[in-house]
C-alpha cells in the first residue's frame, strides 16, 4: 500500500494579478502550506472550517513548493521539483512499477509550467525523459540489460479522445477515438498511435508536435491555457538475465496536465463555450468523487469495523477511466496542485487546496509488472531448488522400496522441470532477441519523417501486419541469402520464422534468396497466398507484394535494390523513356521500401 503524494506549488504573481494590485496570501513553510482569508471572504462564510486566529487555514501535504519570488533564497525552482518527484518516477519505472503525475489547479495557476515547462526552463515531463534515457544509457553499457521504450500522447476535449502523435485525422463524427478495457491490461485507447523511441532528441520532437496539436481555445480566464487534459504515456520495458534466470518488467507512465479546474461560471464561458465547460466539468467532477470515495473509503473506516466496499465511478469520464490504475490501483502516484498566490483567486486556490487535501487518503497498491512467462520460469526454478533438496535429503537416507520409488518420481519432475526452465528461457530470449534485433540491426536505420518512425533496411524484408487489435510493435524479418523457413513454434526443425496464426502448419513455406531474387516456396499442403492469388508453387516475389500464410497471416514483402531500381525507371519513365502500361506497373510496385510505423 503507498498514498498518493501530494505536492502544492504556488507561482509568482502574473502581470494581471499585479495589475489589480493583488495581494499575496499564500504562505509556505516546510511542507505546510496556508492561505490568508482577507475579510471580504470571512464575512460571506468561508467553505471549510479549523481557521486560525488571523484568519489564516493552513494544510500540511508531502511537499509545499514555494515559487513566488525568484530572488528568495526559498524559491523552488523546476529542478528541485524533479529532484523530489521526478526522481521517484524513474525509479519506480526501473522497479518495475506503474507511476503517474498529475497536474491539478485552476487554468493560469502553473500546471503546464510544473509539467511542461518552457523552453530553457524544462518542467517534469522532459526531465523525466531526459534522465530516462540517461539512465538507460548507463545500465545498458556492459549489455547487462536491454530497454525497449514507447510513448503515446493523446488529449481528451469535450469527453472525446483525440491522438495527439498522428497526422491520421480523428473520425469525421468527432466522436475521437474510443476506451476499451483489456481484461489483464486495463484501459486503453483503442488505435491510439505509440511511438518507439531511442533517445530523448526522440521523444522531444514528438513532445513539440504534440504540444503543436494541442486544441486551445481562449477562455475569459487565460487566453493560451487549454481546456482539455492532455496524456502523455512511457511504456518502458526492460529485460536482462538476473543470476542466469530471465527478468523482464513493464512499467506504464502517465503524465497529465489537466484541464482547468475552475467552474465554467467563472470563466464567462457562453453557448458553446459554455458546454465545453460542462464536460470539462465532467471528467474533473468524476476525478473528484473518484478522489472522494477512495480517500472518505479509508478515512471513515474505523478500527474493528470491516471496511465497506465502495463503488468508485471510474467509468463515469473518460480521464477517470483511462487512470483507473493510477487512481487506487497499481500504480505509484503523485498529484501536483498548482496555486496562484493572489488575494483574487481566493475561493479556486482554496478549493484546490481542499482537492489536494482529499487526494492525500488516497491508497494504492503498487505491485511490480513482471512478464507472465518471466514468472512462470521464476516459479519453475523455485520449485526446481526445492525439489532438489528434497532429493539430496533423500539420498542421504537409507531408503524402503515405496520411498525410494518417491524418490525417483521426485526426480522425473525436478528432470521435467528443468527442461522447461531451459525451453521457456530460449523461448523468452529469442522474443526479447528479435525486438533488439530491430532496435539494433545495422543495416536498419531508424529516422524520422513528419512524427513516424521510418525503419529503411537494405536487405529483402518481411513486414509483419498484424490484426491484433492490442499488438502495437512492427516486426521486420530479414530475408538472407539462402533458405528461411516459417513454421510453427512445434515444428522439430525450428523454423527461422515463427508464426501462430490460424491454418499455419508446422513447416509452412520457405523464403528462398538467391543472389537478391526471393522465392516463395509454399511446402506441402499449406495455404499460401501473393497478393490474393492463392499458391501451391514456387514463386518469385517482387517489391511490394502482399503474401498471406494460413487464414489471417499477412506480411509485406520489400526489396529495397529492386525498388530503387524501379524508382529509378520511373524518373526515367517521367521524362518520357517508357510507354504507359509499364509506367502503371512501376507506379504500383515501386512505392517506398520503408516501413513507416505508428502513423
Ligand atoms: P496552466 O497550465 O495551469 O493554465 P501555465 O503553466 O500556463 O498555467 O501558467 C500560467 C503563467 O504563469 C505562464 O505564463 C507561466 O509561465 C507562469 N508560471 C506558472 N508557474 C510558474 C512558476 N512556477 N514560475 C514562473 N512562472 C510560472
Ligand atoms: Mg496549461
Amino acid at each position: 500500500m503507498a498514498s498518493v503524494r501530494v505536492a502544492v506549488r504556488v507561482r509568482p504573481l502574473i502581470k494581471r494579478e499585479k495589475e489589480v494590485s493583488a495581494k499575496v496570501i499564500i504562505h509556505m513553510e516546510g511542507s505546510t502550506t496556508s492561505i490568508d482569508c482577507n475579510k471580504k471572504h470571512l464575512s460571506k462564510g468561508t467553505p471549510g472550517t479549523g481557521l486560525k486566529d488571523r484568519g489564516r487555514q493552513s494544510f500540511s501535504y508531502d511537499f509545499s513548493y514555494d515559487s513566488t519570488d525568484v530572488g528568495s533564497p526559498n524559491f523552488v525552482p523546476q529542478e528541485k521539483v524533479f529532484k523530489d518527484l521526478g526522481c521517484d518516477v524513474l525509479e519506480a519505472a526501473f522497479d518495475g512499477y506503474n507511476a503517474c503525475v498529475f497536474a491539478y489547479g485552476q487554468t493560469g495557476s502553473g500546471k503546464s509550467h510544473t509539467m511542461m515547462g518552457s523552453p530553457g526552463d524544462f518542467g517534469l515531463i522532459p526531465r523525466i525523459c531526459e534522465g530516462l534515457f540517461c539512465q538507460i544509457s548507463e545500465k545498458s553499457q556492459g549489455d547487462v540489460a536491454s530497454f525497449r521504450t514507447e510513448v503515446s500522447y493523446l488529449e481528451i476535449y469535450n469527453e472525446h479522445v483525440q491522438d495527439l502523435l498522428t497526422t491520421k485525422k480523428s473520425p469525421e463524427n468527432g466522436s475521437g477515438l474510443k476506451v476499451r478495457e483489456h481484461p489483464k491490461d486495463g484501459p486503453y485507447v483503442e488505435d491510439l498511435s505509440k511511438h518507439l523511441v531511442q533517445n530523448y532528441k526522440d521523444i522531444e520532437k514528438l513532445l513539440h508536435a504534440g504540444k503543436a496539436k494541442r486544441t486551445t481555445s481562449s477562455t475569459g480566464m487565460n487566453d493560451v491555457s487549454s481546456r482539455s487534459h492532455a496524456i502523455f504515456t512511457i511504456n518502458f520495458t526492460q529485460a536482462r538475465f538476473d543470476a542466469e534466470l530471465p527478468c523482464e518488467m513493464v512499467s506504464k507512465i502517465h503524465l497529465v496536465d489537466l484541464a482547468g479546474s475552475e467552474r465554467a461560471d467563472a470563466t464567462c464561458a457562453t453557448g458553446a463555450r459554455l458546454k465545453e465547460g460542462a464536460n470539462i466539468n465532467k471528467s474533473l467532477v468524476t476525478l473528484g468523487i473518484v478522489i472522494s470515495a477512495l480517500g472518505g473509503d479509508r478515512g471513515g473506516s474505523h478500527k474493528g469495523k470491516r471496511k465497506k466496499q465502495l463503488f468508485i465511478p471510474y467509468r463515469d469520464s473518460v480521464l477517470t477511466w483511462l487512470l483507473k490504475d493510477s487512481l487506487g490501483g497499481n500504480s505509484k502516484t503523485i498529484m501536483i496542485a498548482t496555486l496562484s498566490p493572489a488575494d483574487v483567486n481566493y475561493s479556486e486556490t482554496l478549493s484546490t487546496l481542499h482537492y489536494a487535501n482529499r487526494a492525500k487518503n488516497i491508497f494504492n497498491k503498487p505491485t511490480v509488472n513482471e512478464d507472465s512467462s518471466v514468472t512462470v520460469i521464476r516459479k519453475l526454478q523455485e520449485e526446481i531448488v526445492r525439489l532438489k533438496r528434497l532429493v539430496e535429503k533423500n539420498n542421504q537416507a537409507l531408503l524402503s522400496p515405496q520411498d525410494l520409488s518417491k524418490t525417483l518420481k521426485v526426480e522425473e519432475k525436478l528432470h521435467k522441470n528443468e527442461v522447461k526452465v531451459l525451453e521457456l528461457t530460449r523461448e523468452w530470449t529469442n522474443k526479447w532477441g528479435e525486438t533488439q534485433n530491430i532496435l539494433k540491426e545495422e543495416t536498419v536505420a531508424l529516422r524520422k519523417q513528419g512524427i513516424g518512425v521510418v525503419m529503411d533496411s537494405k536487405l529483402p524484408h518481411l513486414i509483419g501486419i498484424d490484426d491484433d487489435l492490442l499488438s502495437t510493435g512492427t516486426i521486420l524479418y530479414h530475408l538472407k541469402e539462402g533458405r528461411t523457413l516459417v513454421g510453427r513454434d512445434e515444428a522439430s526443425s525450428n523454423p527461422d520464422i515463427v508464426v501462430h496464426g490460424a491454418g499455419l502448419l508446422e513447416e509452412h513455406c520457405v523464403f528462398e534468396n538467391r543472389d537478391g531474387v526471393v522465392t516463395l516456396i509454399p511446402q506441402t499442403g499449406a495455404l499460401c497466398s501473393v497478393n490474393r492469388l492463392e499458391t501451391t508453387q514456387p514463386c518469385q516475389l517482387t517489391q511490394g507484394a502482399v503474401i498471406q500464410l494460413g487464414r489471417g497471416t499477412i506480411f509485406r514483402f520489400n526489396h529495397p535494390k529492386e525498388a530503387a531500381h524501379l524508382r529509378e525507371q520511373r524518373k526515367c519513365c517521367a521524362v518520357g523513356y517508357i510507354s504507359n502500361k509499364e509506367k502503371t506497373h512501376l507506379q504500383r510496385n515501386a512505392s517506398s521500401t520503408s516501413s513507416k510505423l505508428s502513423l
